[in-house]
Protein backbone atom coordinates (compact mmCIF):
# COMPACT_ATOMS: atom_id res chain seq x y z
CA UNK A 1 0.00 0.00 0.00
CA UNK A 2 1.25 3.22 -1.31
CA UNK A 3 1.42 6.43 1.45
CA UNK A 4 -1.18 9.10 0.38
CA UNK A 5 -1.34 12.86 0.85
CA UNK A 6 -3.74 15.46 0.33
CA UNK A 7 -3.41 18.97 -0.22
CA UNK A 8 -5.80 22.26 -0.84
CA UNK A 9 -5.32 23.33 -4.49
CA UNK A 10 -7.55 26.55 -5.48
CA UNK A 11 -10.57 25.14 -2.89
CA UNK A 12 -10.48 21.81 -4.83
CA UNK A 13 -8.51 18.53 -2.42
CA UNK A 14 -6.38 16.72 -3.91
CA UNK A 15 -4.76 13.29 -3.35
CA UNK A 16 -1.46 12.01 -4.65
CA UNK A 17 0.41 9.18 -4.37
CA UNK A 18 4.01 9.04 -2.90
CA UNK A 19 5.77 8.15 -6.12
CA UNK A 20 3.79 11.03 -7.78
CA UNK A 21 5.23 13.59 -5.33
CA UNK A 22 8.83 11.64 -6.14
CA UNK A 23 8.50 11.77 -10.07
CA UNK A 24 7.64 15.24 -9.76
CA UNK A 25 10.35 16.67 -6.99
CA UNK A 26 13.50 14.32 -7.67
CA UNK A 27 15.81 13.23 -10.36
CA UNK A 28 17.47 9.50 -10.52
CA UNK A 29 21.20 11.18 -9.37
CA UNK A 30 19.63 11.58 -5.99
CA UNK A 31 20.32 9.28 -3.30
CA UNK A 32 17.83 7.89 -1.25
CA UNK A 33 18.31 10.08 1.79
CA UNK A 34 18.09 12.86 -0.71
CA UNK A 35 14.82 11.55 -2.40
CA UNK A 36 13.42 11.56 1.10
CA UNK A 37 14.43 14.77 1.99
CA UNK A 38 12.95 16.27 -0.76
CA UNK A 39 10.00 14.70 -1.07
CA UNK A 40 9.15 15.34 2.68
CA UNK A 41 9.67 19.38 1.68
CA UNK A 42 7.57 19.74 -1.00
CA UNK A 43 5.48 18.07 1.09
CA UNK A 44 5.53 20.21 3.88
CA UNK A 45 5.71 23.48 1.45
CA UNK A 46 2.29 22.42 -0.12
CA UNK A 47 0.92 21.88 3.81
CA UNK A 48 0.34 18.18 2.65
CA UNK A 49 -1.85 16.18 5.56
CA UNK A 50 -1.30 11.89 5.59
CA UNK A 51 -4.76 10.60 3.40
CA UNK A 52 -5.81 7.68 4.37
CA UNK A 53 -7.94 5.62 2.32
CA UNK A 54 -11.82 4.57 3.90
CA UNK A 55 -11.54 1.25 2.69
CA UNK A 56 -10.54 -0.08 6.00
CA UNK A 57 -12.95 2.22 8.20
CA UNK A 58 -15.82 1.58 5.85
CA UNK A 59 -14.98 -2.00 6.81
CA UNK A 60 -14.55 -1.40 10.21
CA UNK A 61 -17.49 0.47 10.35
CA UNK A 62 -19.41 -2.32 8.80
CA UNK A 63 -18.26 -4.96 11.18
CA UNK A 64 -20.15 -3.27 13.88
CA UNK A 65 -23.89 -4.95 12.33
CA UNK A 66 -21.52 -8.18 13.04
CA UNK A 67 -20.65 -7.17 16.84
CA UNK A 68 -21.95 -9.46 19.40
CA UNK A 69 -20.36 -10.05 23.04
CA UNK A 70 -20.69 -8.54 26.53
CA UNK A 71 -20.06 -5.04 26.33
CA UNK A 72 -17.85 -5.25 29.73
CA UNK A 73 -15.68 -7.97 28.22
CA UNK A 74 -15.26 -6.66 24.77
CA UNK A 75 -11.16 -6.24 24.90
CA UNK A 76 -10.98 -9.36 26.65
CA UNK A 77 -13.48 -11.33 23.88
CA UNK A 78 -11.26 -9.90 21.25
CA UNK A 79 -8.30 -10.44 21.97
CA UNK A 80 -8.63 -13.92 22.84
CA UNK A 81 -10.85 -14.09 19.35
CA UNK A 82 -7.91 -13.19 17.18
CA UNK A 83 -5.57 -15.17 18.50
CA UNK A 84 -7.95 -18.22 18.12
CA UNK A 85 -8.32 -17.24 14.80
CA UNK A 86 -5.11 -16.69 13.97
CA UNK A 87 -4.37 -20.25 15.29
CA UNK A 88 -7.11 -21.17 12.80
CA UNK A 89 -4.51 -20.01 10.39
CA UNK A 90 -2.08 -22.01 11.57
CA UNK A 91 -4.21 -25.06 12.01
CA UNK A 92 -5.18 -24.80 8.03
CA UNK A 93 -1.51 -24.44 7.32
CA UNK A 94 -0.63 -27.33 9.66
CA UNK A 95 -3.14 -29.65 7.86
CA UNK A 96 -1.55 -29.00 4.18
CA UNK A 97 2.47 -29.53 5.60
CA UNK A 98 0.82 -32.61 7.01
CA UNK A 99 -1.86 -34.17 3.87
CA UNK A 100 -0.62 -31.79 1.15
CA UNK A 101 -2.83 -32.30 -1.41
CA UNK A 102 -4.38 -35.28 -0.37
CA UNK A 103 -7.47 -34.02 1.50
CA UNK A 104 -8.22 -31.11 -0.37
CA UNK A 105 -6.63 -29.24 -3.16
CA UNK A 106 -4.50 -26.01 -3.22
CA UNK A 107 -7.18 -24.09 -4.45
CA UNK A 108 -9.82 -25.19 -1.74
CA UNK A 109 -7.02 -25.07 0.65
CA UNK A 110 -6.40 -21.74 -0.16
CA UNK A 111 -10.08 -20.47 0.16
CA UNK A 112 -10.04 -22.40 3.69
CA UNK A 113 -6.73 -19.62 4.43
CA UNK A 114 -8.61 -16.83 3.12
CA UNK A 115 -11.78 -17.53 5.16
CA UNK A 116 -9.39 -17.42 8.42
CA UNK A 117 -7.70 -14.73 7.15
CA UNK A 118 -10.95 -12.72 6.80
CA UNK A 119 -11.48 -13.91 10.21
CA UNK A 120 -8.40 -12.62 11.91
CA UNK A 121 -9.35 -9.26 9.92
CA UNK A 122 -12.76 -8.92 11.78
CA UNK A 123 -11.42 -9.23 15.05
CA UNK A 124 -8.41 -7.04 14.49
CA UNK A 125 -11.45 -4.35 13.22
CA UNK A 126 -13.38 -4.64 16.10
CA UNK A 127 -10.18 -4.51 18.18
CA UNK A 128 -9.48 -1.09 16.66
CA UNK A 129 -13.12 -0.05 17.21
CA UNK A 130 -13.40 -1.24 20.68
CA UNK A 131 -10.12 1.25 21.29
CA UNK A 132 -11.25 4.41 19.60
CA UNK A 133 -9.06 3.58 16.39
CA UNK A 134 -8.91 3.79 13.06
CA UNK A 135 -7.91 0.68 10.96
CA UNK A 136 -7.27 2.39 7.89
CA UNK A 137 -4.75 4.35 10.19
CA UNK A 138 -3.39 1.07 12.10
CA UNK A 139 -2.66 -0.22 8.15
CA UNK A 140 -1.28 3.20 7.17
CA UNK A 141 1.28 3.60 10.35
CA UNK A 142 2.20 -0.28 10.03
CA UNK A 143 3.39 0.58 6.57
CA UNK A 144 5.36 3.45 7.39
CA UNK A 145 6.70 1.96 10.41
CA UNK A 146 7.54 -1.21 7.96
CA UNK A 147 9.28 1.09 5.20
CA UNK A 148 11.32 2.67 7.80
CA UNK A 149 12.93 -0.59 9.06
CA UNK A 150 13.30 -1.65 5.21
CA UNK A 151 15.22 1.79 4.83
CA UNK A 152 17.32 1.43 7.85
CA UNK A 153 18.16 -2.54 6.78
CA UNK A 154 16.60 -4.10 9.92
CA UNK A 155 13.62 -4.98 8.95
CA UNK A 156 14.91 -9.02 9.85
CA UNK A 157 15.86 -8.02 13.24
CA UNK A 158 13.52 -8.71 16.28
CA UNK A 159 11.79 -6.50 19.25
CA UNK A 160 9.24 -4.08 19.11
CA UNK A 161 10.78 -0.50 18.57
CA UNK A 162 13.43 -1.15 16.18
MG1 LIG B 1 -12.20 -18.99 11.65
Amino acid sequence: MESKYKFIENGDEIIVTRSEIEYLVTTSEMSEEEKDKAVLDYLSEINAQVYYDETFNNYQRATKATAKYPENMALLYLSLGIASEAGEVAGKMKKWVRDGDSKMTREEWVKAMSSEIGDVLWYAARLADELDLSLAEIAEENMIKLLDRKARGVIGGSGDNR
